[in-house]
């Protein structure tokens, strides 16, 4: 089934002690007035993982990683694995963010090594996709995501496709307070929607949560949620702030 899902990666923000306050201050907020329709993610530094994890255990937040290693093991110093994170307590992990993809030249054949040491632990992969700006008003963008979509993401089994989370991220908005607007996001959810359909199939397209993100805030989540094919948002920046991410997680509501 569709889920609506608002995850927070908190990127390299936070010492320990201060992310473990905020898993806190997330719980009481999404406890005492979060919509209950809304899985809700955070997802800190992997030093973070084991005391986050621990901080939300028995509430309704789940915890996921920001990346993990392409191989399962062994001498690939500084990297951390699917599994290790695993055992951490996440859930989720993202993957292809275009901050990993820009500045750690991640690559699509990178992105299928991570994807299935993913699955293989039954982490839920956070798969981001998105356009730069001169691709956008080359007005390319549909095809630039398709191209993506079709180098990794569309190479896996049903089986595997069904379990992911896909994260429609235009490189323009992400951190710049530029937010695509609700049509921009729609249209694109859709196109990406159609394609699955195509690839997998309808019934499978209509289960596939695909999340924005790019300057998503309180303010204006409730204008991107209502678009009936975005079903949630990835959130940088407002998930430091739990008021604004609590804001953000109540989208949905009318
Ligand atoms: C992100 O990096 O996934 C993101 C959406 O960042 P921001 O919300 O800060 O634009």
């Amino acid at each position: 089934m569709r889920k609506k899902i608002v995850a927070g990666n908190w990127k390299c923000n936070t010492t320990v002690p201060a992310g473990v306050e905020l898993a806190k201050a997330v719980v009481a907020a999404v406890n005492a007035s979060g919509d209950p329709e809304v899985e809700v993610v955070v997802c800190p530094p992997f030093v973070h993982l084991t005391s986050v994890a621990a901080e939300v255990t028995g509430s309704r937040v789940r915890t996921g990683a920001q990346n993990c290693a392409a191989e399962p093991k062994g001498a690939f110093t500084g990297e951390v694995s699917a599994e290790m994170v695993k055992s951490a307590g996440a859930e989720y992990v993202i993957l292809g963010h275009s901050e990993r993809r820009e500045y750690y030249g991640e690559t699509s054949a990178t992105l299928n090594k991570k994807l299935a040491q993913a699955f293989a632990q039954g982490l839920t992969p956070v798969y981001c996709c998105g356009e730069p700006l001169p691709l956008r008003e080359a007005g390319s963008q549909n095809e630039f995501v398709k191209k993506q979509l079709d180098e990794t993401i569309f190479l896996l089994p049903e089986a595997d496709f069904r379990k992911l989370v896909i994260a429609y991220e235009p490189i323009w908005a992400i951190g710049t307070g530029k937010t695509a607007s609700a049509a921009q996001a729609q249209e694109m959810h859709s196109f990406i929607r159609g394609a699955i359909a195509d690839k997998y199939g309808r019934k499978v397209a209509d289960e596939i949560s695909i999340l924005y993100g790019g300057s998503c805030k309180s303010s204006n989540a409730k204008e991107l949620f209502a678009n009936p094919d975005v079903d949630g948002g990835l959130i940088g920046g407002a998930s430091l702030d739990p008021a604004d991410f609590l804001g953000i997680v109540n989208g949905f509501k009318g």
